[in-house]
């Protein structure tokens, strides 16, 4: 194999094979060699994406809108031979799939999982991580097999969503391999599940299967779990928040059950890029892993902009200035890369968003050539897989230009090879935004990605520091499976899975003891000699639902049929499902009738109104328990429990597209309470007399401040601001001072109000800067003007919020 990798070690004792992935740095790995392999191809290479820009940028009245132009140098592919370990019938298999040879992170991860590591690869799109676990997986489950051919090594994969199962089973059948596959899931009938059973060797499910049947009735599994050689975890990077909480939980009750029938299986996790990819898969895992960052793909060269559309003439709330809908910049720059007979992919919010950008781009282009309207299209899901090859047939052969269609993986569709990406507002996570962007250039094909930014502070800060996005390590997603409401269900489900011991505690963390206490005094479980018995007639695996955040479910049901389209938290209810809320469930629109939260239903039918909706909230919140503190010279930051009262007070309607506010409309819901997680900094007022702020400006500084941070934590924490909210106060009755929280918005915390304390310093640096380079004069959507505001964005100082800051960051750690 070319090239040793070095094993370093990093703080926090897990291990890396390789550095981080260079090709998102913008420099060339390895720059001196393979560089015969790196070409420019395809209409963007032959006629440059310089002069493409160029045209773009010169379009008159798009003046300053073209916030940033990062070139990312192109990537050479490094290749690896197979490893001597993998049968020649496995090694084929890949060949005819049109794999000549492994690139060298394929083979490093391959080996390191081969030899029994437990290993993350966290590579870009297109980098082949499939490979990674399926050599060795396949490998062994064909060495092991029996005379007679029965099962001897098995493979267990999990995947977030039943459709990426599917298509991984797809490519399993495509090796045409002697392995005997099986996708297990909601889905499948009895005599399948029972074929799987006793037969399969490479099972493709997902936690929720593993949670609700594989775990509950493993008597009935033990042959399969007892022959577990591997269990792969793709796409984990979809683990974060409370999900990944419960998630870290099932994967320690598979471990436990597994070791039961006395099979220590292999993990190899696969992950978009992300920061400290073996401290989260150590986290979600509870085992000591191995990360692999380096990528060995080849990528072209990448033309990053980043763009801000102009301030309208439009007055938005309290005569704030509003920015131009990133959907509608997308379209015209839709309609210009089509005209250039660039093939375009588009990535809006929702579907409707999405047909709306179709059509605009579709309308632009008939100006110019009555031929051109017809290459535009709106992918809206849901199609039959003829229709899917259809269109990916349309896409390769450049009948279709552009498509607008709302994110990757709800696609279904494969459409690499693509020469540009424009992405409607930053997608939430920087692993998201560059998964978006590396579906633009197909191997070493040159390739340009635009990000248009939505008027948010988090948006508008990413497109003025393009540091944080282009040199910043990708942000690690957050969870914390300490929350005792994720962790004691899933103790009781262990519990019944086999009576839980005092050996049994380590695996579930240290707050374990505290919180199987907690539910063995609530009669959850009983205490005997040999341990703690679950002794309930009650299956323990639905005291919870993994996809939920807590509390029974409020069911969407349809007003004309009765059918149940979906769920939603109790807490998205009153957010998004309120009476006249317009609720987007997988990209479709529906208008709501009623909410009904004695029953937990909404009532609602599909509609296309022209606005969409934001809910606004009031928040009271009083401090339980202080668990950490630091100074800050005066000032003081803290993390702790919360009580939070909050109330859905009323709702805006929003033209669409374009975005104004059309209307606020009042709503009569009840108040709910949430103990969580929450960071807070005070500000006594010998360092507020410093400021020279008036006393009557205070408030309106605190709120400005406490909006914009909120706005600015997805960028440090794997969160969105719907996840999170905030209270300001000048004298805050538990404090005695100036005081800002933000919280958790999921009871017992999801990690994010922790990260918020850890990052305290660069975060709220970030959201000073965000508020003091904004170019509105008194506060704007871009800046502290929160969409979810219950105060009407009242009062809010912007100047004021800058001083605040000023004085509170003067005393935070350097560094
Ligand atoms: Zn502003
Ligand atoms: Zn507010």
């Amino acid at each position: 194999m070319p090239g040793n990798p070095s094993q370093e070690s990093t703080q926090n004792g897990g291990r890396r094979l390789d550095q981080a992935g260079a090709w998102r740095r913008g420099e060339a790995v390895g720059g001196v060699c393979h560089t015969a392999e790196v070409r420019t191809s395809g209409p963007l290479g032959a006629r440059s994406v310089e002069s493409l820009v160029e045209r773009l940028v010169a379009v008159p009245g798009r003046e300053g809108r073209l916030r940033h132009l990062e070139v990312l140098a192109p990537r050479p592919a490094v290749h690896a031979d197979w490893p001597a370990w993998a049968p020649a019938a496995v090694r084929d298999a890949f060949v005819r799939a049109g794999v000549e040879r492994p690139w060298q992170h394929q083979a490093v991860a391959a080996d390191a999982a081969h030899a029994g590591d437990h290993v993350i690869v966290s590579t870009g799109t297109a980098s082949g991580k499939s490979l990674a676990y399926q050599l060795p997986a396949l490998s062994d489950i064909l060495g092991h097999r029996g005379i007679r051919g029965e099962r001897g090594a098995a493979a267990l994969y999990l995947a977030p969503t039943k459709a990426l199962a599917h298509d991984q089973l797809a490519g399993l059948r495509d090796l045409r391999l002697d392995v005997r596959l099986s996708a297990h899931d909601g889905d499948s009938s009895r005599e399948e599940r029972e074929w799987t059973r006793h037969h399969a060797e490479y099972v493709l499910t997902n936690p929720d299967m593993l949670h609700r049947s594989l775990l509950p009735s493993h008597a009935r599994w033990a042959s399969l779990l007892g022959s577990l050689r591997y269990v792969v975890i793709d796409e984990c990077h979809h683990y974060r928040g409370v999900f990944g909480a419960h998630v870290s939980h099932v994967l320690r009750r598979l471990r436990r059950v597994c070791a039961m029938y006395g099979a220590h299986p292999t993990f190899v996790l696969a992950s978009a890029t992300a920061a400290e990819p073996e401290i989260t898969a150590a986290r979600l895992t509870g085992l000591d892993v191995v990360a692999l960052t380096r990528d060995d793909s080849p990528r072209g060269q990448v033309s990053l902009l980043l763009w801000e559309p102009p301030f309208t003439s439009h007055a938005g709330e309290n005569g704030a200035p509003v920015r131009r809908a990133a959907s509608s910049e997308v379209a015209d720059l839709l309609a210009d890369l089509v005209a250039e007979d660039v093939r375009t992919l588009a990535f809006v919010r929702s579907r409707r968003g999405a047909e709306q950008v179709a059509l605009t781009a579709a309308e632009l282009l008939a100006e110019v050539d009555p031929s051109l309207p017809g290459r535009v299209a709106a992918y809206r899901g849901g199609y039959l897989p003829e229709e899917r090859r259809a269109l990916e047939g349309a896409l390769r052969r450049g009948d279709l230009i552009g498509l607008a269609a709302t994110n990757a993986l709800e696609l279904g569709i494969d459409i690499s090879g693509l020469d540009a990406v424009l992405i409607a507002g930053f997608p939430g996570t920087r692993a998201a935004f560059w998964q978006q962007v590396g579906r633009a250039g197909r191997g070493a094909q040159d390739a340009l990605g635009i990000l248009v930014a939505r008027d948010d502070p988090l948006d508008t800060y990413l497109v003025t520091h393009p540091e944080t996005l282009i040199g910043a390590p990708v942000e690690a997603a957050v969870f914390d499976p300490a929350n005792p409401h994720v962790l004691g269900p899933h103790l009781c489900a262990a519990a019944q899975e086999a009576p839980l011991t005092e050996a049994d505690l380590p695996l579930f963390g240290p707050t374990a003891r505290e919180v199987l206490d907690a539910v063995t005094e609530a009669g959850l479980l009983r205490r005997r000699p040999r341990g703690w018995f679950w002794t309930d007639r009650r299956r323990a695996c639905d005291l919870t639902d993994i996809r939920s955040t807590g509390g029974s479910a409020v069911q969407l049901i349809e007003a004309d049929t009765g059918r149940v389209v979906g769920t939603v938290d109790p807490s998205g209810a009153h957010n998004t499902a309120h009476a006249g809320a317009v609720y987007v469930h997988r990209g479709e629109t529906w208008l709501v009738e009623s909410l009904d939260l004695e029953h937990h239903v909404a009532v609602m039918r599909r509609a296309e109104p022209p606005y969409s909706t934001t809910a606004r909230e009031v928040t009271d919140i009083s401090i339980v328990q202080t668990r950490e503190r630091v100074g800050w010279g005066g000032c003081v930051l803290h993390l702790g429990e919360v009580d939070v009262a909050h109330q859905v007070v009323s709702f805006l309607k929003r033209r669409q597209p374009g975005g104004e506010v059309i209307a606020e409309e009042s709503l009569d819901l009840p108040e709910r309470a949430l103990r969580t997680t929450a960071v807070w900094w005070t500000v006594p007022d010998d360092v507020l007399a410093e400021t020279g702020l008036a006393a009557l400006d205070v408030p309106g500084a605190a709120h400005a401040a406490e909006h914009c941070s909120i706005g600015l934590l997805p960028l440090f924490a794997t969160c969105d601001r719907w996840d999170i909210g905030g209270v300001s106060t000048a004298r805050h009755p538990d404090t005695g001072v100036l005081t800002v929280f933000v919280y958790d918005g999921h009871p017992g915390g999801a990690g994010f109000a922790e990260r918020g304390f850890r990052s305290a310093a660069a975060w709220l640096a970030a959201t000073r800067e965000t508020i003091a380079s904004c170019e509105c004069v008194n506060g704007c959507p871009s800046c502290i003007q929160s969409p979810k505001c219950g105060n009407q964005n009242n009062p809010l100082d912007k100047a004021g919020a800058v001083a605040l800051l000023d004085a509170l960051l003067l005393g935070a750690p350097r560094g």
